[in-house]
């Protein structure tokens, strides 16, 4: 049996699968996640990877397709043309996001918003669950 320490150094983790497993099961795919960037979520019509599980910051936000996640970082994705709107929570400079490969709306990115209460939204994506699916 392999110390844990072995299996925590760097990319050993991917041998996982051909040896022992030390710790509980449910253990090894946490630690697996970790190291790999694991759980990602990709766009739900063509499973292009847009955002990490580890860039999750929020999953109570609302679109107009129901429930939104907010995310710090979105990839593989398209940014459009800005413009000025009124959410629920104030006036905010916002941009719409295209998954790159299907040209799906995937949600918004804050450009900027105007009440400084909102000021931590500003560079964060919005990604509508709807659009979105986790894979691990
Ligand atoms: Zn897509």
């Amino acid at each position: 049996m392999l110390p844990l320490s072995k299996i925590w150094d760097g990319k050993k983790i991917y041998q996982f699968e051909s040896i022992i497993c030390p710790v509980p099961i449910i253990w090894c795919f946490n630690l697996m996640a970790v190291f790999t960037g694991h759980p990602l979520y990709s766009c739900r019509k063509c499973r292009n990877p847009v955002a990490l599980g580890d860039d999750l910051l929020s999953k109570s936000f609302k679109a107009k397709s129901g429930a939104a996640y907010m995310f710090s970082h979105a990839m593989n994705i398209v940014v459009g043309a800005k413009e000025d709107r009124e959410l629920i929570t104030g006036h905010f400079t916002i941009a719409n996001i295209f998954c790159s490969k299907c040209g799906e709306e995937m949600g918004w990115t804050y450009v900027r918003a105007y009440d400084l209460r909102q000021k931590y939204k500003e560079g964060n994506y919005i990604l509508e669950k709807a659009k979105i699916m986790k894979e691990y």
